[in-house]
């Protein structure tokens, strides 16, 4: 019966949202055939490099390792998802007294751009999906979506460094337009086989300093050591198994799959495999146990569509089971990519920076439009559009960003000033888009975005102004530098060829 349900709510939202059902795997997805994979630990040492392996990072034994469960979320960023998300992890806290963060691989087709900017402001992770949610995805898709999140989002380009590539449908070639654009990881491969196994693939996060280990038999060109990115980083998502082992696999979403090859969804069992799993990491080399949600599956509350709310509490069931064993942490990917960067033992982990509580010291009286709800109340600008309505802090456009157009410049309302999009010196709790000022005065808060090479021919472009421009040169050119500026640049000079000819017509 609950099957039932979610197939219709999955009809019923597909047919007004992206809500991709990516993620199935069965059998292993690698072999050691496959993989030939040979890295040289001797040259290859942590933070900058870090051989595929399943067992701890920088020689810890796995009693001195924290058990990571990475949460993610997919796709568009509204309030019925963040609703969904808030239910599983709203109420917890890390053994450091924090609340857990996690990671939103955001596309932008139905993303309520002022949803994003506060799920940031309060720490989680923002991180890439494509515009418009295409497998194998070309730069524009890619880095498309790290303009227009920069823009009406006021994301820093230094704070987006990880991708996932939408249905898991990634390429060599993806791979190295992610290296190019300046990414720090991607997480689209999949550990395949159970931690028990001699042959296992459940790696810790890995550089590609000597290609990939994963998805050896799915994706070409990537092992064997044919793909080589030093310094860029994969993080592996691990996948639960049921009673039928290798054969029984299950990544994202597993509460929405059938187990042990029954022919209906059993949360009861579905709760057994995940703890089984669990145990087997917890018991072994601690690899990381991961949560790959599209929460949209979980709405109780989107329009028209009823869904149970039992799945939600067997989820919660495991996390609160999960969470009673020692030194548990439940982490976005940008922080469990950071400790194995720098692997210290559980003793030092409640001091240890990436796991900390963030929270900017805004006086909650201060009316600015920073991602912060009650200091926003009432400032953000509505941006009508048909197909998905949003809001911003940074102004609305004058059309939807599109794949061609990421940035279009800004509809500024009558007797009102263009707002300022975040410049590369402000942090976004701090930054007052309205009056174009940072209120950040101290040591404490001051901010450096990173430009990236993510316009055209691998320019490099960086946050600030007030307008994409795209339509011609921005009046300061020391700010936004536009997408595509190249290519609007040779429209313009075609489109004034062209009048010019004309107008020799007309001489003629
Ligand atoms: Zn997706």
């Amino acid at each position: 019966m609950l099957s039932v349900v979610w197939l219709l709510a999955s009809l019923i939202l597909s047919s007004s949202l992206v809500v991709a059902q990516d993620g199935a795997i069965s059998g292993a997805q690698t072999s050691p055939e496959a993989a030939g994979y040979n890295c040289d630990a001797s040259n290859c040492k942590l933070p900058t490099c870090n051989c595929a392996s399943p067992n701890p990072p920088g020689g810890l034994k796995p009693s001195e390792v924290p058990q990571f469960i990475v949460f993610t979320a997919d796709d568009a960023v509204q309030s019925y998802t963040l609703d969904v998300v808030n239910q599983l992890l709203a109420h917890r806290k890390n053994p450091n007294g924090c609340p857990p963060k996690m990671t939103y691989y955001t596309s932008l087709s139905y993303t309520n751009y002022t949803l994003v900017t506060d799920w940031y402001v309060a720490g989680n992770e923002i991180a890439d999906h494509t515009m418009t949610h295409v497998g194998d995805p070309p730069e524009e898709e890619i880095n498309g979506n790290l303009v227009t999140l920069n823009a009406l989002a006021g994301i820093p380009f230094s704070s987006i460094k990880g991708f996932r590539a939408p249905f898991l449908n990634y390429t060599a070639g993806m791979l190295e337009r992610l290296y190019k654009a300046g990414f720090e990881y991607d997480s689209s491969a999949s550990a395949s086989i159970p931690v028990t196994d001699p042959n296992t693939d459940a790696y810790w996060p890995y550089t590609l300093d000597y290609g990939m280990a994963n998805d050896c038999l799915a994706v070409t060109g990537t092992c064997k050591g044919q793909l080589k990115l030093p310094g860029f980083w994969e993080i592996p998502m691990y996948a639960f198994f049921d009673k039928r082992g290798n054969a029984g696999s299950h990544l994202m979403d597993p509460w929405l799959d059938t187990a042990n090859g029954n022919s209906q969804v059993n949360d009861a069992e579905t709760l057994e495999y995940m703890k089984d799993t669990f145990t087997a990491h917890y018991s072994g080399n601690r690899q990381p146990i991961g949560l790959y949600t599209h929460p949209i599956h979980l709405a109780l509350n989107y329009p028209g569509v009823s869904v149970s709310n039992q799945t939600g509490l067997m989820i919660n069931t495991f996390l609160d089971w999960a969470q009673q064993q020692q030194n548990v942490w439940i982490v976005s990917s940008a922080q469990l990519l950071a400790w194995t960067k720098n692997p210290v033992p559980v003793s030092q982990l409640d001091s240890f920076e990436p796991l900390k509580c963030s929270t900017p010291a805004i006086d909650s009286n201060t009316k600015i439009c920073n991602g912060m709800p009650k200091n926003e109340e009432g400032l953000l600008s509505h941006c009508a559009f048909p197909d998905f309505p949003f809001y911003t802090c940074y102004g609305c456009p004058v059309t939807q960003p599109t794949v061609q157009n990421p940035n279009p410049p800004q509809q500024v309302p009558k007797g009102r000033q263009a707002r300022f999009r975040l410049p590369a010196n402000c942090s976004t709790p701090f930054w007052d888009p309205i009056k174009g000022q940072c209120l950040c005065s101290s040591n404490q808060c001051m901010f450096s975005d990173e430009s990236r090479p993510i316009g055209p021919n691998g320019a490099n472009l960086t946050g600030g102004g007030t307008s994409g421009g795209f339509n011609g040169a921005p009046k300061d050119p020391t700010k936004y530098i536009p997408f595509n500026a190249a290519q609007a640049h040779e429209a313009a000079l075609w489109l004034a060829l062209v009048l010019c000819a004309g107008a020799l017509v007309v001489v003629l």
